[in-house]
């Protein structure tokens, strides 16, 4: 049973080279599933582009729980993107550890981080239009402040600034926000970005020659180029059927003719949390009910590729296979046989990644 994410090695490590020359100061993000491919594959592949001479001297973690999986891998910084707070034992515990880089956003946890152990190296976060984690424009001079009262209680490593997905407007909003990092006099003129594309950060620069920009990727880095990546589930039976006829776990029955095929692949790979495809506006579902489709009788459109086509499934994923059904008149592949599937690769666990 088996869902497996090949990658092109050559590929893929070709692809991460050009992005890390493309993006001076690059800072590679490892959290979460890890891209699908792992954190500690991950940290281990950062590693491999700093001894390149690629920069990476800083490899960013989601939480202080992530920590573990890249420490002995990475040899480098490591900033920890969610916030410091006081009640995060694992962050709690790291204040003294001189390679974290701990993300603050709140004067409170800046003014307990001053009293703990060591000298913790921060980076204060500016609040952004995400309106996720981070201080006002006012917090930020305050917070400033208070670290340069303090020169012995932290190390300040700059401003983070984290932006939206994907929105044009992102270069604005960023530049807009350096005013408010220039009128606090931060004692450090570094400022870590996300989701600013080369372009963006390269005119930033521009406008703020006294700062330097470090972009923290994540995506753009280790998914960025699909070609390299490709994702198979295997048959693990098929099962002919007729019209009528009950099948799985709520004994529904089959809405036409055709095979039932369980493939390798259930919701504790993340199978079926893919967001939905397309299909979605009035007219289209109109169209495929006029057509009487599938998804007409009710059934909902697989990531898994059969004959060159995405099927339906037959009911919901089970925890480690799915069942899809197949028309009749589609040639039903063997038991055994390799089937494409079209994942979210950070929602999902993979049995197996293959590097070739
Ligand atoms: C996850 C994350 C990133 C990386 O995001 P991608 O879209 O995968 O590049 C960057 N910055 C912060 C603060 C994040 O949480």
């Amino acid at each position: 049973m088996s869902l497996v994410l090949h990658v092109d090695g050559d590929r893929w490590r070709a692809h991460l080279r050009t992005v890390a020359e493309a993006r001076p100061g690059l800072v590679p993000v490892a959290k979460g599933n890890g891209y699908g491919f792992g954190n500690g594959s991950l940290a281990r592949r950062a590693q491999w582009l700093a001894d390149q001479g690629a920069g990476c001297d800083t490899l960013a973690v989601g939480t202080y729980a992530e920590l573990p999986d890249v420490a002995q891998r990475f040899d480098g910084d490591l900033l920890v993107l969610s916030p410091w707070r006081p009640w995060d034992d694992d962050g709690a515990a790291s204040t003294s550890d001189e390679r974290v880089v701990h993300t603050v956003g709140r004067l409170a946890d800046l003014a307990a981080l001053v009293e703990a152990p060591g000298r913790p190296r921060v980076v204060l976060e500016r609040l952004t239009s995400m309106k996720r984690h981070g201080f006002t424009a006012r917090g930020l001079r305050e917070a400033a402040a208070l670290a340069a009262g303090h020169p012995a209680g932290v190390r300040v490593e700059g401003v983070s600034l984290h932006l939206p997905l994907d929105t044009a407007d992102n270069l604005a909003e960023a530049a807009e926000l350096m005013t408010d990092v220039v009128a606090a006099g931060v004692p450090n003129s570094t400022v870590w970005v996300s989701h600013l594309d080369a372009a963006a950060v390269a005119d930033l620069a521009a406008q703020y020659p006294d700062f330097s920009f470090r972009p923290r990727l994540g995506t753009e880095l280790w998914l960025g180029d699909r070609g390299a990546l490709s994702v198979t589930a295997r048959v693990l039976d098929s099962h002919p059927v007729e019209r009528g006829e009950q099948f799985g776990y709520r004994g529904r029955s089959v809405p036409r003719t055709g095979s039932l095929l369980v493939v390798s692949g259930g919701t504790a790979h993340g199978i079926g949390l893919e967001s939905p495809t397309g299909e979605g506006s009035v007219r289209a579902r109109a169209a495929t009910l006029a057509r009487g489709g599938l998804d007409a009788l009710g059934l909902a459109k697989s990531p898994y590729s059969v004959a060159g086509k995405a099927r339906y499934f037959a009911e919901p994923p089970h925890m480690q296979s799915s069942m899809l059904f197949l028309p009749s008149g589609v040639d039903v592949p063997a038991t055994g046989d390799e089937v494409d599937v079209r994942v979210r690769f950070t929602t999902t666990t993979f049995d197996r990644v293959e590097i070739d």
